[in-house]
């Protein structure tokens, strides 16, 4: 796909936000697109830039240490999210690559990103991951852990709690997993909600979707 289609592309998922905003009765400027650029190259993603994206997700560490450094020191005004799995030992790289850590999901993570926080002096935003189909295979706090843990974070470790993520199982409905999502961060009173992808995030924005995480309809199939 040429880069042009990813200018193109995002004009189209711009629109379908604000659609899906409005039908909401919500204002296009309450969601946030993270453009989910994990496997494309610096070359792909910059068209994005020049479009004017400036929040982007990655899922890999050592991946996004590979690409954004480079394009962080000739576009001062990015926004990185890690949206993928984090590893303890992957903390201190984390801190350093990213502004908003989206997979908080257990203690021994919180607990490595209070330390580097402590260390760095650096303090991301963070969601907590809730594993909303309870899928063993799948990263998150089950839903029944997750209000102790939001907890713990904010109250023992002292995280920077901005929202909570859920990423809901393929041969599901997503609805009902945004809806159990949008009623945990509400007992919380956290305004942020990271729900939606390529196939789904209109539903999402229905659901009160503050962070749409997309990728493929923004930079092609993987
Ligand atoms: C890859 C990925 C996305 C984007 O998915 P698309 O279907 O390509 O839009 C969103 N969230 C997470 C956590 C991902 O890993």
């Amino acid at each position: 796909m040429p880069a042009d289609d990813v200018a193109a592309n995002l004009v189209d998922v711009r629109a379908r936000i604000a659609r899906a905003a409005a039908d909401a009765g919500r204002a296009a400027g309450s969601i946030t697109l993270v453009a989910v650029s994990k496997t494309h190259d610096a070359e792909r993603i910059e068209p994005a830039i020049q479009a004017g994206q400036r929040v982007f997700g990655e899922n890999r560490v050592q991946e996004a240490k590979a690409k954004w450094p480079a394009l962080r020191a000739r576009y001062r005004d990015l926004e990185l999210h890690l949206v993928g799995p984090l590893q303890t030992n992957k903390a201190r790289e984390a801190l350093a690559l990213f502004d908003v850590i989206q997979t908080v999901d257990r203690e021994r993570l919180a607990v490595a990103i209070a330390e580097e926080s402590w260390r760095s002096g650096r303090r991301p935003r963070c969601c907590v991951q809730v594993n909303t189909g309870e899928e063993p295979q799948k990263a998150g706090v089950a839903p029944a852990e997750a209000d102790g843990f939001i907890t713990a974070c904010r109250a023992d470790h002292g995280l920077d709690v901005v929202g909570l993520m859920c990423i809901p199982p393929h041969d599901e409905p997503p609805a009902p997993h945004f809806a159990l999502l949008a009623k945990i961060a509400a007992r919380h009173g956290l305004a942020g909600l990271s729900m939606g992808m390529s196939g789904d995030f209109e539903d999402a924005i229905r659901l009160g979707a503050t962070h749409v995480r997309v990728g493929t309809a923004i930079f092609g199939a993987r």
